[in-house]
């Protein structure tokens, strides 16, 4: 019965103005951060920019060096692992090989003296949860790789933490079996209503699993937002640049009304563009156009920018034109092929780059 396992309400975390330093090397520097209650929310960023320490300091394996962690508003900093109703799934399963698959999901409930019929009983459910059901008797070092993913996240979910932690506990799995967890990892946070609060470094895996998602660099959070958010309305060249493929162009602001500017191109074109709410864009901007928002066609008064073909990349469900602009810049159009294939445009043809209103996004310095 899926309701039993639902959490109580709860499990919102707040992080306020957290810094680590190991020695004289700072990990975290400055983050606060607020996790709503129920939130798939994963902290994304390349290797080393600080997202297993934070994680760690939610769990307290770490101590932060000055800020709150905090748990449904209250301040939880000086609480030990075991005392806090946060648990973790790491990487690397780290199941007792010497317990059965019952013993492992129990593990947790044993050592806080829960009565033999109660695990049992939670075990089962778990077990049901997991898609392992008759499997509780075989030892953990029978089962493949992904189901023994699946014995570690329902041993951490049999005490019904408030907060589920998972650092990058797909990343040992192969492309194939990752994906179907991906979507398993889903379902249960959907029906646990456990706050999950997952590490990446694999912006895809990011945007198909989140709610929101916090993108890092070296010890700082850069932007929080939805996966729509951040691969849409990037606010800054880190973010835009670190979730997917991307077209910097310069230009000029010719005008600021409510949340729109218009944008003077280097053609000459003028376009709107948004920009982020704590921005007040003036001068001279960079604004991002992704790749597969912009269309190549003949060239004409109505193209917002010109240039040369330089290299055509067939991919089967989309072709990329490489293109040289007048101002000499590299622009990349993605563009989905029809069914007759030929897109019709080749290396050294000239051609006009046009792309909608609602596209352009203006970056913060
Ligand atoms: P990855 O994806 O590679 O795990 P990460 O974003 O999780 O990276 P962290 O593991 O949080 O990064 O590490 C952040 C920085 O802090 C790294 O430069 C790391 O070397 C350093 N660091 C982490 N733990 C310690 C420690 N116990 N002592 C010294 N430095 C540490």
């Amino acid at each position: 019965d899926q309701t039993q396992v639902k959490s109580a309400n709860g499990g919102a975390i707040g992080m306020r103005a957290i810094q680590k330093w190991f020695g004289t090397f700072q990990a975290v520097n400055d983050v606060t951060l607020d996790i709503r209650s129920n939130e798939f929310f994963t902290l994304l960023g390349p290797s080393g920019c600080g997202k297993t320490t934070l994680l760690r300091m939610i769990a307290g394996f770490e101590l932060p060096t000055e800020g709150q962690v905090l748990l449904d508003g209250k301040d939880i900093s000086s609480l030990r692992p075991n005392q806090r109703p946060v648990n973790t799934v790491f990487q690397n399963y780290a199941l007792f090989p010497h317990l059965t698959v019952a013993e492992n999901i129990g593990f947790g409930l044993k050592m806080l003296g829960t009565q033999k019929a109660k695990i049992d009983s939670v075990v089962k459910e778990m077990l049901k949860l997991v898609h392992l059901e008759g499997r509780g008797d075989n030892a953990v070092t029978q089962l493949s790789g992904g189901q023994q993913q699946r014995v570690a996240l329902a041993r951490a979910l049999a005490p019904q933490p408030k907060v589920l932690l998972l650092d990058e506990p797909l990343s040992a799995l192969d492309l194939k079996l990752r994906k179907s967890m991906q979507m398993e990892l889903k379902r249960l946070q959907l029906e646990t209503g456990i706050t999950f609060v997952f590490v990446t470094h694999d912006q895809e895996e990011a945007l198909t699993m989140s709610d929101r998602i916090a993108v890092m660099s070296t010890g700082t959070v850069r932007q929080v937002g939805t996966p729509w958010d951040i691969y849409d309305r990037p606010a800054e060249r880190f973010v835009a640049d670190f979730i997917g493929e991307t077209n910097f162009l310069e230009a000029d602001v010719v005008s600021v009304s409510g949340n729109k500017a218009r944008v003077r191109l280097s053609s000459g074109a003028e376009i709107p563009a948004a920009f982020p709410a704590d921005l007040t864009p003036s001068g001279k901007v960079t604004i991002v156009v992704r790749p597969e928002h912009a269309q190549v066609s003949a060239p004409s008064p109505a193209s917002l920018l010109r240039g040369v073909v330089h290299e055509v990349v067939y991919l089967g469900t989309d072709t990329h034109f490489h293109i040289r602009l007048d101002d000499g810049k590299a622009f990349m159009v993605r563009q989905q092929n029809a069914r007759s294939g030929h897109s019709g445009f080749s290396k050294d043809d000239t051609v006009g780059i046009g792309f909608s209103d609602d596209v352009a996004q203006i970056l913060r310095d």
